[in-house]
C-alpha cells in the first residue's frame, strides 16, 4: 500500500516508515518540522537503501495538503503529527487543540475528497487517564485526561469515530501506545526532544552522556513496588511494527477499531534506571524531587487483543531498550546537529 506517513519525521514516525518499507509498503512523508529534523529521513534512507517521498507541509495547509493527495496516489494514512508535551499543553491549550484537532480536521476532510478513507491514528494510554484497576484493556473506561493534550487525544478518537459510524467506508484504527522508548539498532535515528526531557529515557540518556548532571525522579512515596511511578515502556521499533500489522486491517472492513500497544509489563522509574546501568555500564545520579502535577501512579497494558486480532506482541525487553536509546544517544550527543 501507498501510505501517507503525517509527522513521519519524528520519533515513531521515522522508526515506522522504516518497518512500512521493510514490509513492502510504500511511504510518502508530510511534516512541518516543528519537531524534528529533516536529517531523520535522510538516515532512514541509509538503512532502508531508497529516497523516502517528503513534503514539508503543515497538516492545517489544506492546499499543501490537496497538492500531496493530487501528486501520490495514496490509500493510506497513518497520522501522527500533532503536539506531544503534556506541560506545555497546559501552559499553551489554545495551540495544541488548534494544532492537533484543526489539523486533524483537515487532513480528514482532504483524506475523503480524495476517496483516502484509511486511517490509524496515534493515540495515548493517557485517555485512561488514572485507571481504577490494572492492567488497562480497550474496555477500560475513558477518564477525563489532566491536560489539554491528553484531552486532543481523548477527542480525536471520540471524532473520527463519529465520522466512521457517520460513513462505513472508513476504516479507522486507534492505537493506544503506552511508554516508546529505544531507537533503532543502527544507532542512526531515536527520540530527539527540543530542550529539556519531560519524558523519563531521554532524561536518563542525557544525564549518561554528560548533558544533564543528575535525573530529578519525581516521588517516591506512590502505593507501588518501590514507591517510584510505574508505567509500561515498549520499544519504538515494536510500536513500529504494530502499526505496519493495523495496516492489515483496512481490508477487512471493521469499522473502528482500537488496540493498545503495549507490553503488558509495568517497570518503575528506579527499575528502569537499574536497568538502563545494566545494560550500559554507565551510572545514572539521581535525587529524589516531588512529585510532578498530574502523574498518576500506575498504569500498564493489556495487550492480548492486538496478540489475538493483530498478530503483535512486543518483542524486545527493557534491556535492550537501553542498550539502544544508549547506543543513538552515545552516537548523536546532539541528536541530528552534527
Ligand atoms: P514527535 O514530536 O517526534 O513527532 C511528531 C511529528 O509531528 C514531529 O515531527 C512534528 O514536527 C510533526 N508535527 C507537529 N505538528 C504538525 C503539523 N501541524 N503539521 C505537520 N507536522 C506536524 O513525536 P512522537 O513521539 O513521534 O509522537 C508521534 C505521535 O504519537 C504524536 O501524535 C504523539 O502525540 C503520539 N504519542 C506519543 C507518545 C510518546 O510518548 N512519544 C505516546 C503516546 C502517543
Ligand atoms: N519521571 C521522572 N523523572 C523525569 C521524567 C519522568 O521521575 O525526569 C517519571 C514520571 O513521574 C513517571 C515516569 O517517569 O512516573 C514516566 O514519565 P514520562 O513523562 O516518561 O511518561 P508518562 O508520564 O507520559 O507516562
Amino acid at each position: 500500500m501507498k501510505i501517507l506517513v503525517t509527522g513521519g519525521s519524528g520519533y515513531i514516525g521515522s522508526h515506522t516508515v522504516i518497518e512500512l518499507i521493510n514490509a513492502g509498503h510504500e511511504a510518502v512523508v508530510i511534516d512541518n518540522l516543528s519537531n524534528s529534523s529533516e536529517k531523520s529521513l535522510e538516515r532512514v534512507a541509509k538503512i532502508v537503501g531508497k529516497e523516502i517521498p517528503f513534503y514539508k507541509v503543515d497538516i492545517r495547509d489544506r492546499e499543501g495538503l490537496e497538492k500531496v493527495f493530487e501528486k501520490e496516489k495514496i490509500e493510506a494514512c497513518i497520522h501522527f503529527a500533532g503536539l506531544k508535551a503534556v506541560g506545555e499543553s497546559c501552559v499553551k491549550p489554545w495551540e495544541y487543540y488548534e494544532n492537533n484537532i484543526s489539523g486533524t480536521l483537515v487532513l480528514v476532510d482532504v483524506m475523503r475528497k480524495h476517496g483516502v478513507k484509511n486511517i490509524i491514528f496515534s493515540s495515548s494510554a493517557t485517555v485512561y487517564g488514572d485507571p481504577d484497576t490494572v492492567p488497562v484493556t480497550e474496555k477500560s473506561p475513558k477518564k477525563p485526561c489532566t491536560n489539554p493534550y491528553g484531552t486532543t487525544k481523548s477527542m480525536l478518537e471520540t471524532i473520527l469515530t463519529d465520522i466512521q459510524t457517520a460513513d462505513p467506508e472508513w476504516n479507522v484504527v486507534l492505537l493506544r501506545y503506552f511508554n516508546p522508548i529505544g531507537a533503532h539498532e543502527s544507532g542512526l535515528i531515536g527520540e530527539n526532544p527540543n530542550g529539556i526531557p519531560n519524558n523519563l529515557m531521554p532524561y536518563i540518556t542525557q544525564v549518561a552522556v554528560g548533558k544533564r548532571e543528575k535525573l530529578g525522579i519525581f516521588g517516591n512515596d506512590y502505593d507501588t513496588v518501590d514507591g517510584t511511578g510505574v508505567r509500561d515502556y515498549i520499544h519504538v521499533v515494536d510500536l513500529a511494527i504494530g502499526h505496519v500489522k493495523a495496516v492489515e486491517r483496512f481490508s477487512l472492513n471493521k469499522g473502528t477499531e482500537i488496540f493498545n500497544l503495549g507490553t503488558g509489563k509495568g517497570t518503575s522509574v528506579l527499575e528502569l534506571v537499574h536497568a538502563f546501568e545494566d545494560a550500559t555500564g554507565v551510572k545514572i545520579p539521581y535525587e529524589i524531587k516531588d512529585r510532578r502535577a498530574g502523574d498518576i501512579a500506575t498504569n500498564y497494558a493489556d495487550a492480548s487483543l492486538a496478540a489475538k486480532e493483530l498478530g503483535w506482541t512486543a518483542k524486545y525487553d527493557i534491556k535492550r531498550a537501553c542498550q539502544d536509546s544508549w547506543r543513538w544517544q552515545k552516537n548523536n550527543p546532539n541528536g541530528f546537529e552534527e
